[in-house]
């Protein structure tokens, strides 16, 4: 047996997850460990081996793309401290599919979340290191790359966390305090920074901070995390319920879809996306929902963007959310249309 595979935080679902088909073994050694990260936001629902794998599947791919999730809403204990699980997905042997031209000597190595939005916990970073360091000496791959260093994806915003720094973590940590107070961003909701926080929902941030009113952060204003995190306790492992809406599944996105979707973002609900510049998407849309202002974006865009993975801008267009949703891919909304229908589904479930 491997290293690797002696982790005690690994577990193997090689033969578990669900496959459609079988990727081909490869036919050169690895050379290569490429370094992912998921694009959604780490506590969410689909942020799971599991979840990308069904993804993946959805695709026409055998099953999930890469070898190794590290699920960073997965902590378990190990005898050396609180690690984020790995799952083994697929067998080294197999040219899985993460990186194009370069599946055939390349290990894919995902870590669950969207790091353009949230740090990696230190639990993530401690399997980071650990699944880093048994990999080199198992002799699987010879060189560490992000997957953005990899040849035609210079322009791919992943992996985007350090992960050469992360190969370091164990050595550098010193015993220090979390801090006990947060700076509100440009774009902060109280969700993104619960979901920044290991072990912190929203409802404790809410707690914690009884005079902070969530649909009105300032840039600048400070809250209180110290509260949060005490009365947190250990919920790592629980899937946060996200609030279901009740919406008529018929395709057209006017103000109820979106006040259900600033309800599930946990933005301002007044069912109004503000300031977005007209195009074929935008005039696709019912009654008084979108509104033309400055051109500057709306807030409940911005968290929709940097839940799906798509450029944060605010601004509802073409890439927005078809590609993420799995429909046709054709790059307008018809009127009405089936990524909305979709969009429906989905909030009325809560597992957006
Ligand atoms: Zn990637």
């Amino acid at each position: 047996m491997t290293h690797f595979e002696k982790l005690p935080q690994l577990v193997d679902h090689r033969n578990t997850l669900p496959k459609k088909g079988h990727y081909a073994d490869r036919t050169t050694i690895i050379t290569t460990r490429v370094w992912h990260h998921g694009l959604t936001l780490s506590h969410l629902s689909g942020s799971t081996a599991l979840g990308y794998n069904n993804y993946h599947i959805t695709l026409g791919w055998p099953g999930c793309g890469y070898h190794l999730v590290i699920e960073a809403k997965n902590i378990v204990q190990t005898p050396n401290g609180p690690r984020a699980r790995i799952v083994y997905c697929n067998d080294i042997r197999k040219k899985t599919y993460h990186i194009g031209n370069s599946n055939n000597f390349s290990l894919g190595v995902c870590v669950t979340g969207d790091y353009r939005k949230e740090e990696l916990s230190d639990a993530t970073k401690a399997t980071i290191d650990e699944l880093q360091e048994a990999l080199v000496k198992d002799s699987i791959g010879k060189y560490d790359k992000s997957h953005h260093q990899m040849p035609d994806y210079s322009w791919k915003a992943c992996c985007v966390y350090n992960y050469k720094k992360a190969f370091k973590f164990l050595d550098d940590t010193k015993p220090s305090s979390a801090p006990d107070t947060y700076k509100i961003q440009e774009g902060d909701t109280l969700w993104g920074i619960a979901n920044n926080s290991d072990g912190i929902s929203v409802e404790d941030l809410k707690k914690a901070n009884p005079g902070v009113d969530p649909t009105k952060l300032k840039v600048g204003q400070v809250i209180n995390l110290g509260k949060a995190k005490k009365s947190s306790g250990s919920n790592n492992n629980s899937s946060k319920s996200k609030p279901k809406a009740n919406l008529k599944v018929d395709g057209k996105w006017g103000n109820g879809t979106t006040k259900g979707l600033q309800q599930y973002l946990d933005t301002v609900q007044d069912g109004i996306i503000s300031d977005q510049v007209r195009n074929n998407v935008t005039n696709t849309f019912y009654g008084t929902t979108i509104d033309f202002g400055n051109g500057k974006g709306s807030l409940v865009i911005k968290a929709l963007q940097s839940k799906i993975g798509a450029k944060v801008d605010g601004l509802l267009g073409p890439n927005t959310i078809q590609e993420y949703l799995g429909t046709v891919y054709d790059k307008k909304l018809s009127k009405p249309s089936l990524v909305v229908k979709e969009l429906q589904r989905r909030l009325n479930k809560g597992t957006f």
